[in-house]
């Protein structure tokens, strides 16, 4: 067994749309990245990558080249799944925190959850994904930033 920690923040800003875990969410404001700026799915592909000691999502996909400008996450979470597949590992379970002022997050939980399963192959009781405010505190706090935590559980499949 191994387990990954990944981690991500991406500021939000207005004219670009929110997608969070895959499922674009109704709001005045969106990620602001290279790519989809997706910080679910990167902090998913982050804790996955380091389970395997395989480096970071900036190594895989870097931030300057014009390959993954716009890029969906979804697509990027793919690669990593082979790159974790190809080293002798598959995840187990993966237990999401995501730290969010606004737009309430509730309502998108189960789709989020539904969208993780199926781009990771796991059922969706081994998708755990909670979202919790910031309590108005920081750069979270004020709704200039979403912020992501994942812990995966790792199996070696040789
Ligand atoms: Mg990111």
């Amino acid at each position: 067994m191994r387990i990954g920690h990944g981690y991500d923040i991406h500021r939000l800003v207005e004219g670009r749309p929110l997608i969070l875990g895959g499922v674009e969410i109704p709001y005045e404001k969106g990620l602001l990245g290279h790519s989809d700026a997706d910080a679910v799915l990167h902090a998913i592909a982050d804790s996955l990558l380091g389970a395997c000691a395989l480096g970071d999502i900036g190594e895989f996909f870097p931030d300057d080249d014009p390959q993954f400008k716009d890029a969906a996450s979804s697509d990027l979470l793919s690669v990593v799944i082979d790159a974790v597949k190809e080293a002798g590992f598959e995840a187990v379970n993966m237990d999401i925190n995501v730290i969010c002022e606004a737009p309430r997050l509730m309502p998108h939980k189960l789709a989020m959850r539904e969208r993780i399963a199926e781009l990771t192959g796991l059922s969706l009781d081994s998708v755990s994904l909670k979202a919790r405010t910031a309590e108005g505190l920081g750069v979270v706090g004020r709704c200039e930033a979403i912020e992501v935590h994942c812990t995966s559980l790792l199996r070696s499949i040789n």
